[in-house]
């Protein structure tokens, strides 16, 4: 049986799939002729990240694919229901990624409170010329021991990030309207901190936290989980990351807060129009930036190819 890989998969997975008697091809294949390639190369399995799309004219027109996988969480590229009503298999490996992303968050947490990402623009241009100016521009940054994270969304990613954040003695205000509280078992050396949190509402996340982070899924109908309302109640100068899906902060809203002030600088792994995303979101000042990545490291990526590998062995052998 032969599967096709068409955003990659880590060597782990390919070789688990390869022992079990499939053949994987991880050679990629444009969007508009996935059906083409599925037909004629008789392929019972399309394996995709968030890159393809798997919808479905492609369910329609492929009747010999058996099973769409989504290396990683959010299924928003494929026509799950549609796909299950027709019989595939549909599998994501939802816990993969939640450590990457969260170390992802904290990055971008540490460059922004010390905007780090712009003195990085800005040193190979005047770091010679001007190193006083620069010392000086970028001599305002804040700790963020003792601050407040607001986590939007408590699942795994935003408990995940929650336990970095109180590592780093940042206390957390949580908003989950589908969870209660949850606890959080910080590691430190060899031993394990329980600190339970119980999650709180939107509006005293928003007028309390000093740094906010979206967690959440991409909502249904396609409307911001934070747009002008909610900017404004924030705090001035706080500082909001979105590693979760593009449109989840309203750019708009976003881009007219970050030129006002009230928001100090916002960091973007996710974008409304990927993969093209807006200029002035790319050049803004205030913005720190990361092409979807997430949850694009080594350790994520072998996680998932086993995870994959393992589910497709299950079902398909
Ligand atoms: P999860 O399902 O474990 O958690 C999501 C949480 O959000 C749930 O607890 C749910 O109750 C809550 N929620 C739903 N609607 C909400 C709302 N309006 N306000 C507040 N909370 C709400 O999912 P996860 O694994 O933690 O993933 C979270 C997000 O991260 C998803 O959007 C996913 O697509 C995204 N993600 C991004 C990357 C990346 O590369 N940047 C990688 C993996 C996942």
């Amino acid at each position: 049986m032969k599967i096709l890989a068409n955003d990659g998969i880590a060597p782990i997975g390919k070789t688990q799939l390869e022992n079990a008697g499939f053949e994987v091809i991880t050679e990629f294949v444009p969007q508009e002729e996935l059906i083409n390639a599925i037909n004629n190369n008789n392929y019972v399995a399309i394996l995709v990240r968030s890159a393809t799309k798997v919808r479905k004219d492609i369910i329609d027109a492929c009747p010999n694919l058996k099973l769409i996988g989504r290396g990683g969480v959010g299924m928003d590229n494929i026509d799950v229901t549609y796909a299950r009503e027709k019989g595939l298999h549909v599998i994501n490996t939802p816990a993969s990624s939640s450590q990457s992303v969260a170390e992802q968050v904290m990055g971008h947490l540490f460059g922004a409170a010390r905007e780090l990402y712009d003195a990085n623009r800005q040193m190979p241009v005047s770091g010679l010329s001007d190193f006083k100016g620069l010392k000086k521009k970028y001599g305002k940054g804040i700790e963020l021991r003792g601050k407040n994270l607001g986590v939007i969304g408590f699942g795994r990613i935003g408990q995940a990030t929650a336990k970095y954040a109180l590592g780093c003695g940042m206390n957390i205000l949580a908003y989950d309207p589908f969870q209660d509280q949850a606890t959080i078992n910080v590691e430190v050396a060899d031993q394990t901190v329980s600190v339970n949190i119980k999650t709180t509402s939107m509006d005293n996340l928003l007028a309390n936290a000093d740094f906010i982070t979206m967690h959440v899924p991409a909502p249904a109908d396609g409307k911001a989980v934070i747009g002008d309302a909610e900017f404004s109640k924030m705090k001035k100068g706080v500082i909001i990351v979105n590693a979760a899906r593009g449109g989840v902060i309203d750019e708009d809203a976003l881009i007219a807060n970050l030129n006002s002030g009230k928001v100090a600088h916002a960091a973007l792994d996710v974008f409304t129009n990927e993969p093209t995303p807006r200029e002035d979101l790319l050049k803004h000042a205030k913005i720190s930036l990361t092409p979807h990545t997430g949850a694009a490291t080594v350790e994520a990526q072998d996680r998932i190819g086993e995870e994959l590998a393992e589910q497709i062995i299950n079902l398909l052998s």
